[in-house]
């Protein structure tokens, strides 16, 4: 018999960061996360958590908290989340696009939960192999940049890099080389620019960044007309990763038949799982690469994005970006979570595997 929805529950809390991060956009020493929490009449539960950051994503915890019981409440209490069904109807019912991603999340976590198995079985043919992360870099020097860099994958163990690029020069080709050097010739290494160059600037600094083993540019320039972007990748000897541009599906089918984007970047707080699906497959039959972007996620968030990237031979060898617990002090993940050999392991339990510390999710209830 079926196992219904019978509850929704949302939580808005407060998580400190290990050290004050500078956003682009912000500085903070904690961060704001809403968790969504589904229980079934048979006490299953789906779990799925979003950052909430106004300046960058817009939206505050309490909205976001809203918008998930205004629009989403009613559809889903009595729904069933192993039917295909209620997952249209989330993606049809004109909620907001960050409530409709994380309900999508947890009704994933749920379906693996009341059908008893892992959830990237469900999403894909795997193999559910341990996933590599990447640490993303910031720092105001090109010695900050190398510390980090070095600091990341020697001390804190990662796999990969990204390195963001804004000095719009060949700074930050020397840059990247020192990091090459320092880190040897293996390491994935790729550069986010968040469109800070004009074309001309990308079309004179990112062609010597080719020799240094660059795999995308991330955001060379800010999209303001899809044929001009199309040119610049064409003259790019690197593949242009579209982050920002692609906040839904089609937006991903524009950049990628365009020629805009070599690659784009799937992010569960924009497209949920069922999206962030039907964008790979569409990637894979162009043959775009598919990163994984981050979401400030705490452990509990990494655990779906590394499911969803397990189950999806396409997107190996990319690493996820799910590195940003490696910046929270405390979250209120319970459960197994496995992060060595710069990897974080597919956990064998239904759904997702992440479950909530109550005690402490009461504690930092904001
Ligand atoms: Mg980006």
């Amino acid at each position: 018999m079926a196992d219904l929805i019978k509850k929704l529950e949302t939580y808005c809390l407060e998580l400190p960061y290990a050290q004050v991060v500078h956003f682009h956009s912000v500085t903070e020493d904690r961060g704001r996360y809403l968790i969504v929490r589904l229980v079934s009449e048979n006490g299953a539960e789906g779990i799925a958590e979003s950052v909430c950051r106004p300046a960058q994503t817009g939206d505050t915890t309490e909205e976001l908290a809203a918008d998930v019981a205004k629009h989403l409440e009613p559809l889903l209490l009595g729904a069933d989340a192993t039917e295909d069904g209620i997952y249209e109807a989330v993606a049809d019912s004109g909620a907001p696009i960050a409530a409709r991603a994380i309900v999508d999340v947890a009704l994933w976590d749920l379906k693996g939960k009341i059908l008893g198995k892992p959830a990237w079985s469900l999403m894909g043919p795997g193999p559910a192999a341990p996933v590599p992360v990447a640490w993303i870099v910031h720092g105001n020097s090109v010695q900050e940049q190398v510390e980090e860099a070095v600091k990341a994958i020697d001390v804190r163990g990662f796999s990969g890099l990204k390195l963001k690029t804004w000095k719009k020069s060949m700074e930050d080709v020397d840059m990247v080389r020192a990091v090459r050097e320092a880190v040897g010739p293996d390491r994935v290494i790729w550069v986010d620019a968040n469109g800070s160059y004009t074309p001309e600037e990308a079309r004179a600094v990112f062609p010597h960044m080719a020799e240094l083993g660059v795999s995308f540019i991330e955001d060379p320039c800010e999209l303001k007309d899809l044929a001009e972007m199309a040119a610049l990748a064409r003259d790019l000897p690197i593949p242009v990763l579209g982050d920002k541009p692609c906040q839904t599906y089609d937006d991903a089918r524009m950049l990628i038949e365009s020629g805009a984007s070599g690659a784009v970047s799937v992010k569960l707080r924009r497209t949920g799982v069922t999206e962030g699906l039907r964008i790979i497959d569409l990637a894979k039959d162009a043959g775009v690469s598919v990163v994984i972007g981050t979401d400030s996620e705490s452990r509990i968030g990494s655990l779906s994005r590394i499911h969803m990237r397990a189950s999806q031979p396409s997107m190996a060898p990319w690493p996820t970006e799910t590195h940003f617990f490696g910046k929270l002090a405390d979250d209120v993940f319970a459960g197994e979570f496995v992060f060595e050999n710069g990897c974080i392991s597919v956990p064998d339990k239904p759904g997702f595997g992440a479950g909530l510390d109550t005690a402490k999710l009461l504690r930092v209830a904001a």
